[in-house]
């Protein structure tokens, strides 16, 4: 396994792997590796013939007062996790310097999907995300790139932004890996106290207690999200709740009634100051 650091050099070695005809696969990521992040590397390496994963702490997604500072950063310990795997062949590894140069000043703003759910909590973060990844899949050159449906609403943007952009990727989104107790694998999950680890999973029964009233027939959303919004009452250590929803899966539109074929049930809350995200897709004609 190859670490490269200047986004050049990454460029001119995918350029060079594309044009002996292999398709690359590339699998961006924030660091603080978990099973989460390796099973969309697994899925990378069974579909094509080079692996590349990335590790940056996006900057430009963190808003004044986020985490941006605290975040997990434990790059050695992912380099020996990605190398031990075996399943990659480069990790790039970019310094910000280098991904935003002096006079950096694009901007890329898929409407509206960025404004939903999460969007309206963070603003600013999507567009942040939006960046890196049209950047990152500019310098990786992947034939597929992986996402986890535990960040659903940026697997949509993504997918738009490619669309929209016509760019020459497939997106792949693999599902969320969870722990033994239904939590969703998370780097952020090592900010918890033990106590809040152990509450922390409420958020998951949350949605579990949506999609189990829907699968009995159910599709008044008020209701739904009254059920979803008091199982996390239940749990006194999640200290606030940005949202808990039900959506449409592909518009991430906030719905009256769940009687769409796919809906989308997903919620953000905290846990001290730590923020927790979740989701499930409900297929109401299984
Ligand atoms: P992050 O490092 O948190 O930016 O995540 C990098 C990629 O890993 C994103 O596509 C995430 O959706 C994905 N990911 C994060 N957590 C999980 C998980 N528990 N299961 C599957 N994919 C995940």
């Amino acid at each position: 396994m190859e670490t490269v650091r200047l986004p050049r050099v990454m460029q001119e070695t995918a350029l060079m792997g594309k044009r002996a005809g292999k398709a690359i696969g590339f699998v961006p990521t924030m660091g603080a590796l978990h099973e989460g992040h390796l099973s969309l590397v697994k899925a990378a390496r069974s579909e094509n013939d080079i692996v590349v994963a990335s590790i940056f702490v996006n900057p430009a997604q963190f808003a004044a007062g986020e985490d941006f500072d605290r975040y997990p950063r434990t790059v050695s310990d992912d380099l020996e996790k990605l190398s031990s795997s075996g399943l990659a062949d480069f990790v790039f590894l970019p310094e910000a310097q280098n991904i935003y140069p002096p006079g950096f000043a694009t901007r890329v703003d898929v409407a509206g999907l960025s404004e939903r759910m999460c969007g309206a909590f963070r603003p600013g973060h999507f567009q942040g995300v939006a960046a890196i990844v049209l950047k990152l899949l500019n310098i990786v050159q992947p034939a597929r790139a992986y996402f986890g449906q535990k960040d659903y609403q940026q697997s949509v943007i993504i997918k738009r932004l490619v669309k929209d952009l016509n760019l020459p990727v497939e997106v792949v989104v693999c599902p969320t890996m969870r722990e033994p107790d239904g939590l969703a694998m998370s780097s952020r999950n090592a900010y918890l106290s033990p106590r809040q680890r152990k509450a922390a999973p409420a958020l998951y029964r949350a949605l579990q207690a949506a999609a189990s009233a829907m699968a009995e027939g159910r599709r008044d959303a008020g209701g739904l999200r009254a059920l979803m919004r008091q199982a996390l009452r239940d749990e006194p250590l999640f200290s606030a709740v940005d949202y808990i929803s039900i959506f449409d899966a592909e518009t991430l539109e906030e719905l009256e009634n769940a009687d769409r074929n796919v809906v989308l049930l997903a919620g953000a809350a905290r846990i001290g100051a730590t923020r927790l995200i979740d989701n499930l897709l409900v297929n109401n004609l299984k």
